[in-house]
């Protein structure tokens, strides 16, 4: 029989030395002992957190990254309407025939949130997210509820809120037809919303936004964690 050594990564809190409980795939860690939250990246380092719609009963805490940047859109182009345009052979492109509009340079700050756990539905529900308020809420001091650990880590989250920013424009009550946006991140901190699970999906307690179990990975560990059946 072949010896085979089998590595184990303890987490432990560099502040309080408390172990970290989390998934083989998280890289965002919640110390429920001293309230510090911690992203493994060249090494674990703390990362801002607040607290946000945590009181109900039943609730699970889940990770988010809300990410304050600069949207530079530097062109897009879009039309008034809805067209269908019948293909007949070839024929030239003027942009007039489609009532495209054409709009250069705008620049905006915005707050950009999407979940910081595995999930097929990112760039959607951050679009959802993003329209939301959510506003911070204290936490007793020495109490900190459980927050499940997120999968999403630092280095993703300019491309991801870069997607967000791009759907939220596909959004807008105009049709888009194209868009050229730069994103520049000026700090990302993780948000804890609270969400109770219910038949099929997690809801975002005080809103109408529901992610699908079917759409979260870890979503049955996640359900078994929080105690849970599944
Ligand atoms: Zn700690």
């Amino acid at each position: 029989m072949q010896n085979r050594s089998l590595s184990v990564t303890v987490l432990r809190c560099p502040d309080c030395g408390n172990d970290l409980d989390g998934l083989s795939t998280d890289v965002i860690f919640f110390c429920t002992e001293c309230g510090r939250c911690l992203v493994s990246g060249d090494k674990l380092a703390p990362v801002e957190i607040e607290f946000t719609r945590y009181d109900d009963s039943g609730t699970i805490l889940l990770p988010f990254w809300k990410v304050d940047a600069t949207v530079d859109i530097l062109r897009r182009i879009s039309r008034s309407e809805s067209r269908t345009v019948p293909i007949a052979g070839q024929r030239d492109f003027h942009g007039g025939n489609l009532d495209l509009v054409e709009s250069f340079k705008a620049i905006r700050r915005d707050l950009i949130i999407f979940p910081a756990f595995s999930t097929s539905l990112v760039l959607s529900t951050g679009v959802l997210l993003s329209e939301e308020e959510f506003s911070q809420e204290p936490l007793q001091q020495g109490k900190y509820p459980p927050m499940t650990g997120g999968s999403i880590g630092l280095e993703d989250v300019s491309k991801l809120a870069s997607g967000v920013a791009v759907g939220i424009e596909v959004c807008k009550s105009d049709y888009l037809a194209f868009i050229d946006l730069d994103i520049d991140v000026h700090s990302a901190k993780v948000l804890a919303i609270g969400c109770t699970p219910s038949e099929s999906t997690f809801r975002m307690n005080g809103t109408n936004i529901n992610i699908p179990f079917t759409s979260v990975n870890d979503a049955d560990d996640i359900l078994r964690r929080s105690g849970y059946n599944v």
